[in-house]
C-alpha cells in the first residue's frame, strides 16, 4: 500500500487534526511498512530521512492516531504492541515463527460470528467489533 502525502494530509485534517510533518511522516512510515510495526521499526524507519526524530514524539503522535482512529493497536503473544493503518474490521492471522501479522479478511467469517452473537443475545454487554487473531504457522517458516 503506497500513500501519497496528498492523501495522508486530507486523512489527518479530515480526522480533526492539525497537519504536521510528524505526524504525515509516521502515518507514512506504517503504510509504507506494512506487516504491523513496531513503534521501534517506525522509528528505524523514519530516522534515515529525519535522524533528529524523537522517540517521545513518536509515541505520543501514535496515541494520537489511535485516538482518532487512523490507526489500531495490535498485541501478539510477544505482547509488544504494534500498529495497524487498516481501521475497517480485519482478522488476523499470526505466525509464531516469523512473528508476521497477516490481515485476514473474510465476510463469510464475519456473518457468521455476528449471527452468533445475534443469536446469543449478551444482555450485559454490547459488542462493537469482533477481531480474531489467528494463531499459527506459515508452510514457508
Ligand atoms: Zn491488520
Amino acid at each position: 500500500m503506497s500513500y501519497k502525502q496528498s492523501e495522508i494530509r486530507n486523512l489527518l485534517s479530515e480526522a480533526g487534526l492539525k497537519v504536521t510533518p510528524q505526524r504525515v511522516e509516521i502515518l507514512n512510515a506504517i503504510y509504507t511498512l506494512k506487516n504491523h510495526p513496531t513503534a521501534e521499526k517506525i522509528i528505524e524507519h523514519i530516522r534515515k530521512s529525519n535522524p533528529n526524530i524523537a522517540t517521545g514524539t513518536v509515541y505520543k503522535v501514535l496515541d494520537t492516531l489511535v485516538q482518532k482512529n487512523l490507526v489500531k493497536r495490535v498485541k501478539t503473544d510477544r505482547d509488544i504492541m504494534r500498529y495497524d493503518g487498516i481501521t475497517e474490521n480485519h482478522h488476523h492471522l499470526y505466525c509464531s515463527k516469523c512473528d508476521t501479522i497477516e490481515d485476514y479478511n473474510d465476510p463469510e467469517l464475519d456473518q457468521l460470528l455476528s449471527e452468533y452473537f445475534n443469536k446469543k443475545n449478551l444482555k450485559h454487554f454490547a459488542i462493537e467489533d469482533v477481531v480474531l487473531q489467528i494463531r499459527g504457522t506459515f508452510h514457508k517458516c
